[in-house]
């Protein structure tokens, strides 16, 4: 009787042990599922720590950048679609921590976490991505030698049809070391000095804030003094007012304004417009866009409203803001991935419609472009854009001693298109972005 009791006692300690330790490996393969299957060394879906077992991923128009034949995955068998788009579509081994083969491997294997990688065909879903292959091969052969991003989106549906990042490499030989940030999509994560570019977020917070402002004047002594330091502009403007300000691209009128608008007002504009805060695209995070401007003096002020002081801009933000200008001051949700389709044939990228978010008023916005558009009228050069009816802003971003960076933003009126460009230490906004987007946006479908 006594040897039963003790015999009860030991089993009951061991199945309370068992019993434990199978919640624990529930709960364990609960939260660290993706991550086991993801690790290079599951035989499943890596070989060589290189991904295989995926669907094919294609362009907008079914060109393919990446499928797997007889447990080989290959891409595109042309070296300028493979460098134009890896950035997008992401290397084997995971290091574009930003391409499709790394954000959206759950998607592309078919994992799930109670089947695991074992679907039922064995051969992952398909995706197709919202780019055009094509007119990513001509951003890229615009940007050249430069390091930079050139990113292109349907503003009323977010769809990205162009997301190149320079350098690049080529997937079928990759670098050994990763210099020049080589693996980083700078559309995604690059944060620069954004330059005159940002006068269109000190322009949105004037519109808003100061209700006369198309009726004042304002004067430009080749700069302006601000509490007896020297803010320079580039020429002479003389009595200028608001609208002209922006054309000419004038230090002195928005150095004036981010002063008399204030540290709030200003913060309050940019917060609105994505700065201080993380977008996503298809729920990649990107970098952030960064207006901090707490502890600046008047002077700083003053630089911050032309792109200068502490200033940076993610290029993808900036993409989003321009949409939202040429939107009617709704920012559509930014996307590149078009379909994830199963074996079965069945897409499996819900999508809700809508979705977008507003950052200005409709008449803001109206406003904007429209002297957006004046740019290109009277300084850009509408020849350089025929067809377009572009609406634009150009950045020249000093950043001490280097040459500058080079910047282009804007969008098309005849097209629903807008677009971003910035090449890296290239100098002029107009002479280097300014002519890698006409020539790329002549190439747009
Ligand atoms: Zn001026």
């Amino acid at each position: 009787m006594k040897q039963i009791g003790l015999r009860s006692v030991v089993l009951l300690v061991l199945v309370t042990f068992f019993a434990a330790c199978a919640g624990f490996f529930i709960f364990e393969y609960a939260v660290f599922g993706d991550d086991w299957a993801k690790f290079p060394s599951n035989r499943h879906l890596y070989n060589n720590g290189k991904l295989f077992k995926a669907g094919t991923i294609t362009d907008r128009n079914g060109t393919v950048l990446a499928q797997t034949i007889d447990s080989v995955r290959y891409f595109n068998s042309d070296r300028q679609i493979r460098m134009a788009t890896i950035h997008a579509v992401g290397d084997l081994e995971g290091k574009v921590s930003t391409g499709a083969h790394s954000a959206f491997w759950r998607k592309l294997t078919g994992y799930e976490l109670l089947n695991g990688t074992y679907n039922v065909s064995g051969r992952g879903n398909d995706m197709q991505l919202t780019l055009d292959a094509n007119l990513c091969v001509a951003a890229m052969k615009e940007l050249g030698s430069y390091s930079g991003a050139v990113g292109i989106m349907n503003y009323k549906t977010g769809e990205i049809i162009c997301m190149v990042s320079t350098k690049t490499f080529d997937p079928n030989n990759p670098p050994e070391d990763s210099t020049d940030g080589i693996y980083v999509n700078r559309l995604l994560s690059g944060r620069y000095a954004p330059g005159s570019i940002f006068k269109l977020v000190t322009a949105t917070a004037a519109i808003d804030y100061i209700p006369d402002i198309f009726e004042r004047t304002f004067t430009c002594e080749r700069g302006v003094e601000i509490e007896g330091e020297w803010v320079s502009c580039l020429y002479r403007h003389g009595k200028i007012n608001f609208k002209d300000a922006l054309t000419q691209s004038c230090n002195s009128v928005f150095a004036q304004l981010a002063v008399e608008l204030g540290r709030d007002k200003m913060t309050k504009t940019a917060e609105k417009l994505g700065f201080n805060s993380t977008i996503t695209v298809d729920g990649i995070k990107c970098a952030r866009s960064s207006y901090e401007v707490s502890g600046a003096r008047n002077i700083d002020l003053a630089w911050s409203g032309m792109g200068q002081y502490n200033d940076i801009v993610n290029p993808m933000q900036y993409l989003r803001f321009v949409a939202a200008i040429a939107n009617g001051g709704v920012a559509p949700k930014p996307t590149f991935v078009k379909s994830v389709t199963t074996p079965y044939g069945l897409n499996i990228n819900f999508k809700f419609p809508g979705g977008g978010e507003r950052l200005m008023s409709k008449s803001t916005a109206n406003t904007l472009s429209d002297m957006m558009r004046n740019n290109v009228l009277h300084n850009y050069g509408e020849s350089n854009f025929r067809g377009l009816e572009l609406c634009a802003k150009t950045g020249t971003a000093e950043i001490g001693e280097q040459r500058p960076h080079s910047w282009f933003v804007g969008f098309s009126r005849t097209k629903p298109y807008a677009f971003v460009v910035v090449a890296e230490n290239a100098g002029s906004g107009i002479t280097v972005a300014g002519r890698i987007a006409s020539r790329v946006l002549s190439q747009l479908p």
